[in-house]
């Protein structure tokens, strides 16, 4: 009830100050999953007009999306794991902002940042990298990588409800290298530096706020990397070094402004890969690297790696690249 009320505030603030926009229009209620209680999202304040929009736990909204409210409109990076999650956050935008949303922005096609698409109508701009278009239009969201997180995450309220009624949307405008948006007085550039965490990452550098908005390119932790490059990775990171900015707001985690975690992460993903390589010509089984290839020596500066071991998806991604390097010699 308190969320109704709430809710029904900011509605009142957008009749009373807003000459009719191009709000999305959906009956909330109307969504699978639309049935919980509280609020979906907090919003932490960043630097002025700017925000992280962390999930609550009330309902599964799957990744951290940042908000950019400009003079006259709002950009949203990332939609977030379902339609309900992306209605969820535009109902709640309401309390920090009554400027209606224009563009979205999808770092990559995984469906924790995707699956929301479905509910922006036509004149608002989402954006993707060709790659993220590509996948979310061949069923690449509703994979192997999906099929994995389905079965650990069907415990999250909501979650598989509001996977009901799921129609992969496509950005409608794409990139393939850089775009640069400028709203009022904000600069907001979309940068593609190469493969890592997908085909596909975009970044989103807002160079006068000296704020990076990485999706999972660069997270506090290690990222999944089921679908990634773990040796173009590297070097995509190191152009992430040619950008001015102190802060990152990153998909998953908090925001940081500790930039030797990209060195953190450039390092791991070379070992990782090297160990993997070294696996694999050994005629490990996937299995069995995921088992003993040993990254403890990186504990430091990730505390979940307590021994050795490796994700299964991360060493099958590699097993992968791997054959497909040996077949193309
Ligand atoms: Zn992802």
């Amino acid at each position: 009830m308190k969320m109704k009320t709430r809710l029904l505030t900011g509605i009142l603030v957008l009749i009373a100050c807003q000459p009719p926009t191009a709000e999305p229009d959906f009956d909330m209620s109307a969504l699978p999953g639309s049935d919980f209680e509280g609020p979906a999202f907090e919003f932490e304040l960043i630097v002025e007009g700017i925000y992280q929009a962390r999930g609550t736990g009330n309902v599964a909204v799957g990744s951290n999306a940042a908000i950019i409210i400009n003079e006259e409109d709002v950009l949203l990076v990332d939609s977030h794991i379902s339609p309900v999650a992306a209605a969820a956050l535009i109902e709640e935008l309401g309390s920090i902002t009554d400027k209606p949303v224009k563009y979205v922005v999808n770092t990559h096609f995984h469906f924790d940042h995707a699956h929301g698409n479905q509910i922006y109508p036509d004149d608002i701009e989402v954006i993707g990298h060709e790659f993220t278009r590509e996948m979310l239009t061949n069923e690449g969201s509703t994979g192997r990588t999906y099929a994995y997180f389905l079965e650990r995450m069907a415990g999250q309220a909501g979650f598989l409800d509001g996977q009901e009624g799921l129609s992969p949307t496509p950005p409608n405008t794409t990139l393939s290298e850089r775009m640069t948006l400028f709203r009022g007085d904000r600069e907001i550039r979309l940068l593609f530096f190469g493969r890592g965490h997908t085909g596909g990452d975009i970044v989103v550098h807002l160079p006068e706020e000296r704020l990076l908005i990485t999706g999972d390119l660069l997270l506090p932790g290690i990222p999944f990397m089921g679908d990634g490059f773990p040796s173009d990775w590297v070097g995509t990171l190191e152009e992430l070094k040619t950008l001015d900015f102190d802060i990152v707001v990153p998909g998953h985690g908090a925001p940081f402004s500790d930039l030797a975690k990209i060195d953190h992460l450039q390092s791991y993903l070379t070992d990782l890969w090297n160990r993997t390589s070294d696996a694999y010509s050994q005629g490990l089984t996937a299995e069995q690297a995921a088992e003993q290839v040993d990254l403890t020596d990186h504990s430091s500066d990730y505390p979940s790696l307590r021994g050795p071991g490796a994700p299964l998806p991360a060493i099958q991604r590699m097993y992968e690249l791997l054959a497909n390097q040996e077949s193309n010699q």
